[in-house]
Formats: C-alpha cells, sequence, structure tokens
C-alpha cells in the first residue's frame, strides 16, 4: 500500500468520534436506502464492536491517496477504480481476490503507456458489501422477500431467514475487508507486482489471435520496458504498487462506526476504506449521506447520472469540498453512451468556470444496462466502450482532463457482459453468470477495454 514512515505513532490519548462535533448530525437527516436491522441488541452490540476495532486502512494512507488524486485532478496522473459490483463474504478467497488485483495492474501497466502518466491503482475491493436497491422487495413466483442489499445487510438466498437485516453482518463486512486487504497488501508490496511480470501476464491476452489488432500496442511496451531494463532502471523499486480501496459509503452505520479521530491533524477519518463515494440513489444535497461525508477527510466520490444538473453539481462542490481543495472531490459521471456526449459538456463547463478543480472520472457501466433476450442483467461491450469514447470527446472539446475510469470488473472467466473481440454471447451466461448484482467485464474483456483507453489516450 504505501510508506507510513511519515506517520508517527502517538501515545497520546485519541478523542472519541463522539466528541466530534457534528459527525452525527445525519442521524436526523433523511437517509435514504438504509438498511432496517431485526433485532435492535444484535444492532447494539455489532456498532459497539465496530467502533473499538482497528481501522482497515490508516489516515497517512487517506492522505497520500488525497495527494495522488489531486495530481489526477490537474491532469499529471490517471485513475483506474474496478472491481465487482458486489463483493460477497463467499466470494473474498484468495484466488478470486489475487485475480482481480492481477488485472488491474494488467490494465493499470497497459493505461500508464497509453497516458505517459502514473495510474492510480484501486480496487472496489475490501469493503464494497452494500447496495442499493430501486425496489425494496423482490418478488418469485408468488413469493415476496426484502430485496438482496448485499452482504453486509442480508443474504441472497431467496428465504425469509437470509433476508432479514442483519446488523451482524456489518461486524462480518469488517473482518472479511480486513483479509481481502491482508492479501491485497501482501500481493502488492511483496513483489507480486513487478512490472516485467505483469507485462508478462499480457502475453495470455496477445496470444489469442482474436486480440492481433492490439499487437502493435502491446509491442510498443514490450519495447519500452526492455528500454527502461537496458537503462538500469530499478525493477526492484517497481515491484511495490500503491493499491487503494474503495466502497459505496451506503450503510451509515457501518461507515460511521469505523470513523476514527486521527491523532496526527484531531480530524475524522472514515477508516472503511481510503475512497469512499456516495451513489447515483444516495446524492440528495439536504440527505444524511452527502452530511455524513461532507464531515471526513476520506477524498470522496460521487456518481452523476443523466439527470443531474449543473446545478447539483456546484451545489455538492459546495457542500463537500467548500475549501476547493484538488483530490478532495471526483464526480464519477455514468450517463449511459447515448446521452454522454449532450449531458455532460454543460456539467463540465459550469463547474469549471466555478473555478472548482475536481476530478473527472468516466463509470460507462452503469449507464449501459440492458437486459439479454434470455433474461439476463448485462451490458454491451462497445456500448461500454462509447460511453468511455464519448467522456475523452467531450473532455478534449472543452480543454479539460478526462481523468479517469471506474469499472466492474472481475480476474475471473465469467459470463456476464456480451461481446469483446473473443465474443461473449448470451448462451454462455447460462453457466458462467456468477454477479449477485449487475454485470461485470471478465479478464480479458477488462484487458481489451485497457488497451482501447490507452490507443485513445495515446492518440
Ligand atoms: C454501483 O456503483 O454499483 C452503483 C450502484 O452505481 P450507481 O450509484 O451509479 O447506480
Ligand atoms: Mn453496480
Amino acid at each position: 500500500m504505501t510508506d507510513l514512515s511519515a506517520t508517527t505513532l502517538s501515545s497520546a490519548p485519541v478523542p472519541s468520534a463522539a466528541d466530534y462535533p457534528g459527525l452525527d448530525a445525519w442521524r436526523d437527516l433523511p437517509a435514504v436506502q438504509q438498511p432496517t436491522w431485526a433485532d435492535s441488541e444484535v444492532f447494539r452490540s455489532s456498532v459497539a464492536e465496530l467502533a473499538v476495532l482497528p481501522p482497515l486502512v490508516f489516515a497517512g494512507e487517506v492522505d497520500v491517496l488525497r495527494g495522488r488524486l489531486a495530481a489526477a485532478a490537474q491532469g499529471k496522473a490517471f485513475l483506474l477504480q474496478g472491481g465487482d459490483c458486489a463483493e460477497t463474504f463467499d466470494g473474498a478467497t484468495a484466488d478470486k481476490i489475487s485475480a482481480r488485483v492481477r488485472t488491474i495492474l494488467q490494465m493499470a501497466v497497459v493505461l500508464t503507456y497509453g497516458a505517459s502518466l502514473p495510474v492510480i491503482k484501486m480496487g472496489r475491493m475490501a469493503g464494497q458489501f452494500a447496495k442499493p436497491r430501486s425496489s425494496n422487495d423482490e418478488t418469485r413466483g408468488t413469493e415476496t422477500l426484502p430485496a438482496y442489499r448485499g452482504d453486509m445487510v442480508n443474504g441472497y438466498d431467496f428465504t425469509p431467514e437470509s433476508r432479514a437485516h442483519d446488523a451482524a453482518r456489518m461486524v462480518k463486512a469488517y473482518h472479511t475487508s480486513a483479509s481481502t486487504l491482508n492479501l491485497i497488501r501482501a500481493f502488492t508490496q511483496g513483489g507480486f507486482a513487478d512490472l516485467r511480470l505483469v507485462h508478462h501476464w499480457n502475453r495470455g491476452f496477445m496470444a489469442n489471435p482474436a486480440h492481433s489488432r492490439y499487437e502493435s500496442l502491446a509491442r510498443e511496451i514490450d519495447r519500452a520496458v526492455k528500454f527502461m531494463d537496458a537503462c538500469g532502471a530499478d525493477f526492484d523499486a517497481l515491484k511495490r504498487v500503491e493499491f487503494f480501496a474503495s466502497h459505496e459509503a451506503l450503510v451509515l452505520d457501518y461507515e460511521r462506526a469505523l470513523t476514527r479521530i486521527d491523532s496526527r491533524t484531531g480530524l475524522p477519518y472514515d477508516t472503511s476504506g481510503h475512497f469512499l463515494w456516495i451513489g447515483e440513489r444516495t446524492r440528495q444535497l439536504d440527505g444524511a449521506h452527502v452530511d455524513f461525508l461532507s464531515r471526513v477527510r476520506n477524498p470522496i466520490g460521487v456518481k452523476l447520472g443523466p439527470n443531474s444538473t449543473a446545478d447539483d453539481a456546484l451545489r455538492l462542490i459546495e457542500k463537500l469540498d467548500p475549501q476547493r481543495e484538488p483530490g478532495r472531490l471526483t464526480f464519477i459521471t455514468r450517463m449511459g453512451a447515448g446521452n454522454i456526449r449532450e449531458k455532460l459538456p454543460p456539467l463540465v463547463e459550469k463547474v469549471t468556470a466555478s473555478g472548482a478543480q475536481v476530478l473527472w472520472v468516466t463509470d460507462p457501466m452503469h449507464g449501459n444496462t440492458v437486459t439479454s433476450p434470455n433474461g439476463y442483467k448485462t451490458r454491451i461491450f462497445d456500448d461500454v466502450i462509447d460511453e468511455v469514447r464519448g467522456f475523452f470527446e467531450v473532455h478534449k472539446g472543452l480543454g479539460t482532463f478526462p481523468g479517469g475510469l471506474h469499472v466492474e470488473m472481475t480476474g475471473d472467466d465469467v459470463a456476464e457482459c456480451l461481446g469483446g473481440s473473443d465474443p461473449i454471447d448470451q448462451e454462455a451466461f447460462v453457466d458462467r453468470y456468477e454477479s449477485v448484482c449487475d454485470p461485470r467485464l471478465n479478464h480479458m474483456q477488462s484487458l481489451e477495454m485497457a488497451f482501447l483507453v490507452a490507443g485513445s489516450l495515446a492518440a
């Protein structure tokens, strides 16, 4: 993750977050998409337990990330944020976690070359356990039960017991996040991330004849790595990479319980993850999510869908980034391929004119969800790529910086999104659709996206 030598471990008593003014103001505001916990005693004991467990991430790391994102907001770095729509407790295995981290690192090498910029690597990982839903209920046949809201809240099995909202799941989400982060830290700090090795893995992608159109770019990267080697680049130093954890800060009981006062600065940090975002469904200006996240020091993202107005964006800046601090606020736009070229320009223009320096990131997934003829929630690879292209075109036209990519992806060979050069068709969904929520790009589709985006960045 990151060097903590700058962080002093003080022995002075750290003030309690409960005494910090305003941190609980959200409790009096409307909070949508919250669980209705079944057992208030379990709720009380779970929150009390979370409140004294060690932080999952450290305030010093969060500050490093804010600095990296500030560079991206200024056009000097690019953010790659990827992972599951919904992590699951069962899915937190060494194989799946390492495949996801590997895929993100592989994408990052290609993007670093394409952008000629450092790429900030961030997982939708180690905390992405809660989901907003468009309906409170789900009906199957004649039975209606509460909708699945992510493993932090209830189970995916369609039974009344599993679908009840169980606060003890928050504690399990914490421990699963801790073991996931432990593995991520080991992989990214322990030599696993050697640039030459990561580059070597990309040969597996190139070995597929369907990807021959990317050969010249792959060859260029190969020559660049050999050139660095010949120049005596310190590949040992490149064995370690920074990797940050992020998730949607949805369940406020969990986020608040993991908020700590940093002993160095005396300020509150939500230590459940380095970067937290507010979803499209919970970004109400006077709502609990915006209020709570306005009070923690972490860098914050906000999703902006096709109904967002420039006024919404300006008021979010006023609340979440009143100091106009680069790196503090990221807008993650998810307009849909058919909307982005029309809806994004007025937002970017007015935000830029206001003097705010936000980081603009594209989420080309959530505006492009469709149902396949055989009934699966899916996304078409070409639509996803088209939204990314639209995002780059808009920023190029306005002279602003397209600063990052936010994707739902996995390192596994699943079949959830349609298309790609080695195409996934809907028949493959029957055996290889694993997501409990939204469809993800699989390993090959993710790498293909990186090659396509690198091509656009280099153009
Ligand atoms: C998500 O990122 O999984 C999500 C629910 O996104 P949005 O809030 O943009 O719909
Ligand atoms: Mn999703």
